[in-house]
């Protein structure tokens, strides 16, 4: 068999990917062992790794043991070997992160889109400049960002963000126009899902499904280690599926969504109702009376001390995520939920009622040896999510 100019090209893409993957998950590893979990040849793990040594993603970091022979040099990921800015964009506001390969945060920034969020570009590319400045020395090698809503990832366009009641935003033209860098973009949930797997609880899952629970509910599906973004960007727009029979209007205009009953705004808002029929609380304490400070925080420290009235309300939030994992469960038996969004800061208080909830409703086959677990990387996953897209080029092995 010959092989193209091009072929050799791309094999040697699928090597330095693949070799780069085992470095990031394994930590220090030596060529040999490399060799060994790839099934490669040792001279074309050594000329991959001078490749990758040259272009300073790898380093090599001294002398690892031995069993006997010549000790093997160890080799380790130049965590600031590449630096991406992740750019995560929600409903009422953008946050910008500057991420390097290991998943750490270099620097970080936010900004609020100011009342009716129609014309954000401004917000987001201001945001962008905004964490720029805190590394000006630095150099970075992309963007990558996570909107809400659907994007059409094959021409990197917004297909429509119903928080801003907008089609088509062209935004990767427009951010890399104005700062002069390759743009990545994808559903928010999504870039999240990539995250979690390179830098998460979801190493080596193949087959899993990412919750993100905030200001909406979205989810990202991987299926083989690959995401599903279905027949028309759409898929895992779990947050719409009907957990309330005859309930409150959703956004997309029907009826009794998971996303009126499990955001960030309903929880508050659940909690202030409670309050307002006389249910006590600690809350009217923490927020000095002004039921219209009440944050994610503030909930937090109340759940901690035990507050009767939001652990029920979180426990409910949990039921009702739990319905629709089990309809996920059941379509897709995967090996692993995770949990995570910016609802996840409350993650021990809402685990286990989707636990039992989603594993009682679910077949048991389906369900079998199935993870529910909240993400590590918490509310850090948009950003570091969204910078994780960028960074595809140079993990994405498959
Ligand atoms: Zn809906």
């Amino acid at each position: 068999m010959s092989y193209t100019i091009a072929d050799r090209y791309l094999i040697k893409k699928l090597n330095t990917n693949s070799i780069l993957k085992v470095v990031l998950e394994k930590g220090a590893v030596s060529r040999a062992d490399i060799a060994k979990i790839l099934n490669l040849t040792p001279a074309t793990v050594s000329s991959n790794i001078n490749s990758l040594i040259r272009d300073g993603l790898v380093h090599e970091v001294g002398i690892g043991s031995s069993n006997g022979g010549r000790k093997p040099m160890m080799i380790e990921l130049n965590e600031n070997g590449k630096l991406f800015i992740g750019v995560d964009i929600h409903k009422d506001g953008v946050e910008a992160a500057i991420v390097n390969l290991a998943g750490k945060i270099l620097a970080r920034s936010e900004r609020q889109f100011n009342g009716h969020s129609t014309e954000f570009e401004d917000d987001v590319v201001a945001c962008i400049r905004n964490v720029r400045d805190f590394l000006p020395n630095m150099k970075l090698d992309g963007i990558g960002v996570g909107m809400h809503g659907i994007v059409d990832t094959n021409q990197s366009i917004s297909i429509y963000a119903p928080a801003m009641s907008r089609r088509n935003i062209a935004l990767k033209d427009y951010i890399e126009k104005k700062e002069s860098l390759p743009v990545f973009i994808d559903n928010d949930a999504n870039a999240m899902a990539i995250g979690e797997s390179w830098f998460g609880q979801a190493k080596g899952v193949r087959n899993y499904i990412f919750l993100n629970v905030g200001r909406g509910i979205g989810s990202g599906i991987v299926i083989n280690g690959e995401l599903f973004h279905g027949n028309r960007y759409a898929a895992g727009e779990i947050g719409h599926i009907r957990v309330v029979e005859s309930g409150r209007r959703c956004v997309c205009g029907k009826y009794g969504c998971l996303d009126t009953v499990a955001t960030e705004y309903s929880i508050i808002r659940d909690v202030i109702n409670a309050i307002h029929t006389g249910v006590s609380s600690s809350i009217t304490e923490l927020s000095k009376g002004d039921l219209s400070t009440i944050d994610l925080n503030m909930l937090k420290e109340a759940a901690r001390l035990g507050d009767k009235c939001v652990l029920e309300a979180l426990d409910k939030m949990g039921r009702y995520i739990g319905v629709a994992v089990s309809y996920a469960i059941n379509m897709m038996n995967p090996g692993m939920i995770v949990f995570g969004g910016s609802m996840s800061v409350l993650g021990e208080y809402i685990i286990e009622s989707i636990r039992s909830t989603a594993i009682n409703l679910s077949l048991d086959e389906c369900a079998e040896g199935v993870f529910i677990v909240i993400s590590s990387l918490r509310d850090n996953a948009g950003v570091v999510g969204a910078a994780s897209l960028g960074m595809q080029n140079l993990f994405k092995s498959t």
